[in-house]
C-alpha cells in the first residue's frame, strides 16, 4: 500500500527545513521545568545512512544537510584580496543547533548518519519526557523498533504501528497539559492533505494549548495550496497563534533537455506551519531563514517566507 520510503529522502532541503524548526520548538519547551509529551505521527524509520544504497540512488542529501556542512568554495585570489577584510558570517543559531545535533549522530567531521525526527526529538527530551512514534509501513516500523530498542529509552519512549492521524487521539490531552506533535505525512495518498487538517481541528478541541506542527510539501496541486490557509483557519478560529515558514530551492517547473526529455525536478519547495509556536521561533528563523536560501537555493526562484499571526 505505501511506496514512500523516507530513506530515499533523509537529509534533503525537506528535512533541513522541518528538523531545524523542531529542534528550535523543542529546544524551548524544554527550558521549563516540567514533563513534555512528544507525538510523531509519522515517525519514518528514525535512522538513515547517508552512505547506503537508498541514499546514494537520489542523492538528496547533497542538495540538502550536505551543502550546509560543505567549506565555503576557496575564493579566486583576487576575490580573496577583495574578500579578505570582510569575516563569513556565522551561522545562525537555529542552524548551528541543527548541525550540531546531526553531527552527534556521526564521527570524525563525516556525515554518513542522519538522524530522523524520532531521534531529533529524543535527543532532546529528559528523563520525565514521553515520546510517541507512529509508524504504518511495516519494514519501516520495524527498523524504527530495532533502532529505537537500541537506546535503551525504557517507557521514554514507544514505538506504535498505527495510524499516526487516529493514533493521538487517546494521547490528548497529556497529563501535565505540554505536549508537542509534529505531523510529517509523505502525502502519496491525496486524502493526507485532509486528514491533516481534520486531525488538527480535533486536536485543537481536545487539547488547544498543545504545540502543532506540520510539513507540507509546495507543489501544484490544491490540496498543498489549500493545506497551510485550512490550518491557519483553525488557529484562528480556536484564537491561537500561528506561524508558517516556507523554503523554495529551485523552479518548480517541469524542464526539457537536449533531448527534448522532460525532467522531473524534484520537490522545488515546502512549509512548516505551527500553532502556538514558542515566542522565540520568528526571531530564530528570521536569521536562519535566509542563509537556508543562500546555501540551499539552487536557482533564481529561491526564496523563504515567513509570517505568524494571532
Ligand atoms: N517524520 C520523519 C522524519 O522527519 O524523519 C519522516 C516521515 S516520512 C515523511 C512519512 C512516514 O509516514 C513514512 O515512513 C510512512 O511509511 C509513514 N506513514 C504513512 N502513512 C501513515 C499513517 N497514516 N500513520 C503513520 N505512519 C504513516
Amino acid at each position: 500500500m505505501f511506496s514512500y520510503r523516507h530513506a530515499f529522502h533523509a537529509g534533503n532541503h525537506a528535512d533541513v527545513l522541518k528538523h531545524t524548526v523542531l529542534i528550535a520548538i523543542l529546544k524551548h519547551l524544554r527550558e521549563k521545568d516540567a514533563a513534555l509529551v512528544v507525538l510523531d505521527t509519522h515517525a519514518g524509520a528514525g535512522l538513515y545512512r547517508l552512505d547506503g544504497d537508498y541514499a546514494s540512488t537520489s542523492g538528496e542529501a547533497a542538495d540538502g544537510i550536505l551543502r550546509l556542512v560543505a567549506p565555503a568554495p576557496a575564493p579566486s585570489p583576487a576575490e580573496g584580496r577583495k574578500k579578505a577584510a570582510v569575516p563569513a558570517e556565522p551561522l545562525a543559531p537555529a542552524l548551528q543547533d541543527y548541525l550540531d545535533l546531526v553531527a552527534s549522530f556521526n564521527t570524525g567531521g563525516a556525515h554518513r548518519v542522519y538522524p530522523g525526527s524520532p531521534f531529533i526529538i529524543q535527543g532532546l527530551l529528559g528523563d520525565r519526557d514521553r515520546l510517541k512514534l507512529f509508524e504504518l509501513h511495516p519494514t519501516d516500523a520495524k527498523t524504527l523498533s530495532a533502532n529505537i530498542a537500541q537506546l535503551e529509552a525504557g517507557r521514554t519512549v514507544s514505538v506504535l504501528r498505527e495510524d499516526g492521524f487516529e493514533g493521538i487521539k487517546k494521547f490528548l490531552p497529556p497529563p501535565a497539559r505540554r505536549g508537542l506533535v509534529l505531523c510529517d505525512p509523505s502525502y502519496e495518498i491525496k486524502t493526507d492533505y485532509a486528514r491533516v487538517a481534520e486531525m488538527v481541528a480535533d486536536a485543537l478541541l481536545r487539547f488547544a494549548t498543545g504545540t502543532y506542527v506540520v510539513w507540507y510539501p509546495i507543489i501544484p496541486r490544491p490540496e498543498a495550496h489549500d493545506l497551510p490557509k485550512k490550518l491557519k483557519t483553525l488557529a484562528q478560529r480556536a484564537g491561537k497563534p500561528w506561524l508558517h515558514a516556507t523554503l523554495t530551492v529551485k523552479n518548480s517547473k517541469l524542464l526539457t533537455d537536449a533531448e527534448g526529455e522532460v525532467q522531473r525536478p524534484g520537490l522545488p519547495a515546502s512549509g512548516m506551519f505551527v500553532i502556538n509556536p514558542p515566542h522565540t521561533l520568528k526571531a530564530a528563523l528570521k536569521l536562519a531563514l535566509p542563509q537556508l536560501v543562500e546555501k540551499l537555493g539552487q536557482d533564481k526562484n529561491a526564496a523563504f517566507t515567513l509570517d505568524s499571526g494571532t
